[in-house]
């Protein structure tokens, strides 16, 4: 064998469990962006929705697609990067809720030939991220290019959202103000909002204020920690993912680990953390692109599994994304998608 990626879904079910408690009154929009965070697409999107999860977070229209065709028509899909006029038209004909951080697609819409549906539009007020998103100098304009699509048929508007970066509470409320105005000013034009919503997992367990309607929760409910932050056990949620490698070889008083198609984990790794091997945790030497070596352990052979990062093991993705400071979902995407996955689940639970 050689590396594999084991996904828990019982696990997953109880952090999207403990996410809608977290963020209760809130809805939990489950963000899938990245292959459902390395953990794949089509097996997360199956297990939230046996869980009840109403909303997914699809990033693209791509993504949105494929999500609708797991889920099937009884769940919202929100996208939010949108290229142009087809992105639009695409993104209506798969039902998909359109996140438009752009006045260039407010005009696409207006230009679209007759769509089946009125495009379902969350506008995007930028908040100090400078990503995309409508400037506040710009958004008395959009809200006026919004207010005569929705007269003339062609959108309805669904949300009222932007990003935060989550980094300091003091720059969250500074964005949070923003967005407040954002939204005075909308509901002033006479456009009020179905759903407001800003926060993603951080600030949506740390802040009530900033839960609104929608929360937008990728990272906890994949049970990865942020970085410098809260424990898993205080946030309640557990990693669901366990990155399995086999020995190869014994080479003296160390063995060979077969990491696949990892994309490799940096050089700067070496020596700083250890694996959990069938007789306990054992260091790491030295990180190939597609191998690692480590200190052996007393009957150590070929065949032998170890666990190299998360779920039962030493160290989770974010353990090792603090060594080189960075996120833990950077950690969990050089899992490539050519390392195979393997799902177990006892099947959905019975009481919600
Ligand atoms: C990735 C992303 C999220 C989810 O962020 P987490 O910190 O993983 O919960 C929410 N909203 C947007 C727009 C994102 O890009």
């Amino acid at each position: 064998m050689s590396a594999e990626y084991r996904v828990d879904l019982d696990a997953f079910a109880r952090n999207l469990a403990r996410v809608r408690e977290a963020v209760a009154h809130a809805r939990h929009m489950l963000v899938v962006k990245d292959d459902a965070y390395a953990h794949g697409l089509e097996a997360i999107v199956r297990r939230a929705m046996t869980e009840g999860v109403e909303w997914i977070g699809a990033f693209d229209v791509e993504t949105g697609r494929a999500v609708r065709a797991v889920a099937g028509p009884n769940v919202r899909i929100f996208v939010w990067l949108l290229g142009g006029a087809e992105d639009l038209a695409a993104g209506i004909e798969a039902d998909l809720d359109l996140g438009i951080g752009d006045h260039a697609l407010l005009d696409d819409l207006a230009e679209l030939a007759a769509a089946p549906s009125p495009a379902r539009v969350h506008l995007k007020i930028d908040t100090g991220l400078h990503r995309n998103g409508i400037r506040p100098e710009d958004w008395e304009r959009a809200l006026a290019a919004l207010s005569r699509l929705v007269d003339a048929g062609k959108a309805s508007f669904e949300g009222l959202w932007s990003h935060i970066a989550e980094a300091s509470d003091a720059d969250d409320d500074d964005a949070r103000e923003i967005f407040l105005a954002a939204r005075a000013t909308a509901v002033g034009a006479g456009l009020t909002p179905q759903f407001s919503h800003l926060a993603a997992s951080a600030a949506g367990f740390a802040r009530e204020a900033f839960r609104e309607d929608l929360v937008r929760v990728g990272a906890f409910s994949y049970g990865i920690r942020p970085a410098g932050g809260p424990t898993e056990r205080d946030l309640g949620i557990e990693p669901i993912s366990t990155l399995v490698a086999s020995v190869t070889s014994v080479e003296g008083d160390a063995v060979r680990l077969d990491l696949g198609s990892l994309h490799g984990l940096p050089s700067v790794l070496e020596g700083r953390f250890s694996v959990e091997t069938p007789a306990g945790p054992r260091g790491v030497r030295a990180i190939e692109p597609t191998s690692m070596l480590v200190d052996a352990w007393a009957d150590a052979a070929p065949g032998d599994t170890v666990i190299v990062w998360g779920r039962g093991g030493a160290v989770s993705a974010t353990d090792l994304a603090e060594l080189i400071d960075t996120i833990g979902e950077e950690i969990a995407l050089r899992v490539s998608p050519l390392v195979p996955r393997r799902y177990t689940s006892n099947g959905p639970r019975t009481a919600r």
